[in-house]
C-alpha cells in the first residue's frame, strides 16, 4: 500500500492552500511520517547496545529534513564529498558520519578526514595507501561475491562493482592494523527496496560470522557492523509493508547469539534512505495538457527532472487526482512530463479517473531517491520541496531551479589552450 492513508488525508486538506501559495510542482515531504518511521526503527533495535541508523543522504540530500532525522538520533551516511558538508552543516559530528565512496580520490579522502573527520569506509583495499593520515577507527565494505543471491535491484553481489573480497578483508584488517588502526568496523551494502526482511537478517548473519572469523584471525573486535540500507517500501498497491518487527526480531536474536557465544558484540549501525523518507513525500503536479493520438495522454507540468525513477528504472508510483472520488469513471492514460525523451513519463498504460486542465495529481512516495535524482537534460528545472509540518504548516525548504541556476556553469574566465605551445 503506497503512502499511508494519514498523510493522503493530511495533504488534501492542504494541498489547495499549499498550490496558492507555492504554485506545481512541488515535492511535499510529511514531517510527521518521517518522524513517525525514525522512532519505529529506534524503538525496534532498542534491544541492541549502540544502534544507530546512518540516513543515507543521497536519497533526501536537503538539510532541513536532515536536521529532523539528526533530532531522531540519527547519524548520516555520505558518498561524496559534498554530501559531507551537508551532514555537517546540520551539525553531525565526526562519529555521526560515515564516508561511504567508491571509486575515492586521495584528496577526497583527505578532504573527508580534515575539517573534524568522518568514519571512513573503504571500498578496496588499495585506498589504504591513498589514506592521508592513519585513522583511529576505520571500516571496510565487504562483498560476498556468489555467496549470496543479490536482489532484483542491485544485482548479483559477485558483478557489483563495489566491496572488497573475502580474502581482502582479511588482509585489510592485517594491513590497518599493522599501521595502527585501533577501533574497527564492518560494512555491506547489498539490497535495494528488499521487501523479504529474511534478506536483511541473513546480510546480519552474514556480517557477524565474519566478524567473528576475522576477529578471531587477528585478534581485533569489532566495535560495529553496519548492515547497509536497501529496506523495501510498497510502491504498488498490492505490495505488503516491510516487516520492520520481524526484521530486528531476527538480528537482535543473532546479536545474542553472538554474545553468548564471543562473550563481547559489536553495536548495529544501519543506512537505509527509502524506508526512512520514501513513502513520506510526494510529487504534486498539475494538468496542463490532454493529447489523444495512438495512446491518450495526460500532460503535467513537473517532468524527469522532479523524478527520474519511472524513466531510469521503469519503477512504478502510485498516482491519485486531489478530490476526484476511486469511484470516478477511469481511463487508461500515459501520464508525461515535457522532455524530448520518450522515457518521460510517469506512469504508462495507468487507470486513472478522467482528467480536466488544472486537476492535481499526486505522486506518491516520492520523499527518498525522488527530487535528488533529477536531472536538467533538455534544460528542465527541478522543482521546489516544501515540508508539511507537525503544527500543520508548510514551510518551502528548497526553492525552484531559475533559469540562472541552469546558466551559472557558463559564467567563467574565458580559458583557450594551443596544445604543444605551453
Ligand atoms: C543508496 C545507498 C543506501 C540507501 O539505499 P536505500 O535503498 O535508500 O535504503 C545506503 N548505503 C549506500 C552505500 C548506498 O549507496
Amino acid at each position: 500500500m503506497p503512502m499511508s492513508l494519514e498523510f493522503k488525508e493530511r495533504l488534501s486538506t492542504v494541498v489547495q492552500d499549499a498550490l496558492a501559495a507555492f504554485g506545481t510542482p512541488f515535492h511535499i515531504y510529511d514531517e510527521t511520517g518521517i518522524i513517525q518511521t525514525c522512532q519505529a526503527l529506534n524503538k525496534a533495535f532498542t534491544p541492541i547496545d549502540g544502534f544507530k541508523e546512518y540516513f543515507a543522504v543521497k536519497g533526501l540530500p536537503n538539510p532541513t529534513v536532515m536536521a529532523l532525522l539528526k533530532a531522531q538520533g540519527f547519524g548520516f551516511d555520505c558518498a561524496s564529498v559534498p554530501e559531507i558538508v551537508l551532514a555537517r552543516k546540520v551539525g553531525s559530528n565526526a562519529e555521526e558520519i560515515m564516508f561511504t565512496s567508491n571509486n575515492t580520490t586521495r584528496e577526497q579522502l583527505k578532504t573527508a578526514m580534515d575539517q573534524g573527520g568522518c568514519i571512513i569506509n573503504l571500498d578496496d583495499i588499495t585506498l589504504i595507501a591513498k589514506l592521508p593520515a592513519i585513522p583511529d577507527l576505520l571500516c571496510f565494505r565487504y562483498n560476498p561475491g556468489a555467496t549470496r543471491q543479490g536482489n532484483a535491484i542491485i544485482g548479483k553481489p559477485e558483478e557489483a562493482k563495489y566491496g572488497l573480497t573475502r580474502d581482502q578483508i582479511f588482509s585489510a584488517y592485517g594491513q590497518a592494523l599493522d599501521l595502527g588502526v585501533k577501533r574497527f568496523g564492518l560494512h555491506t551494502m547489498m539490497a535495494s527496496n528488499e521487501l523479504n526482511y529474511q534478506y536483511m537478517i541473513d546480510t546480519a548473519d552474514m556480517l557477524l560470522e565474519l566478524a567473528e572469523d576475522v576477529s578471531q584471525a587477528l585478534d581485533i573486535r569489532f566495535e560495529f557492523i553496519n548492515i547497509g540500507g536497501g529496506l523495501g517500501i510498497p510502491y504498488k498497491p498490492d505490495d505488503r509493508a516491510f516487516n520492520l518487527e520481524g526484521m530486528a526480531g531476527g538480528i537482535i536474536e543473532a546479536f545474542e547469539a553472538f554474545k553468548a557465544k564471543n562473550g563481547w558484540i559489536p553495536r548495529l549501525y544501519m543506512e537505509s534512505a527509502r524506508f526512512i523518507t520514501g513513502p513520506h513525500g510526494a510529487l504534486v503536479t498539475s494538468v496542463i495538457n490532454h493529447k489523444n493520438t495512438y495512446r491518450d495522454y495526460v500532460g503535467v507540468d513537473a517532468s524527469m527532472s522532479a523524478l527520474m525513477r519511472p524513466g531510469v528504472y521503469g519503477a512504478y508510483h502510485h498516482i491519485h487526482i486531489h478530490g476526484k472520488p476511486e469511484s470516478a469513471p477511469l481511463k487508461t492514460v500515459d501520464v508525461v512530463g515535457a522532455l524530448c525523451e520518450n522515457n518521460d513519463k510517469f506512469a504508462i498504460q495507468r487507470q486513472l479517473p478522467e482528467t480536466r486542465e488544472g486537476d492535481i495529481l499526486i505522486i506518491h512516495d516520492t520523499g527518498a531517491h525522488g527530487h535528488a535524482m533529477g536531472f536538467n537534460y533538455n534544460g528542465q528545472l527541478r522543482p521546489k520541496e516544501l515540508l508539511l509540518k507537525t503544527d500543520g504548516s508548510i514551510e518551502l525548504i528548497r526553492r525552484a531551479e531559475t533559469m540562472d541556476d541552469y546558466f551559472a556553469t557558463l559564467d567563467f574566465k574565458p580559458q583557450t589552450i594551443t596544445p604543444g605551445h605551453p
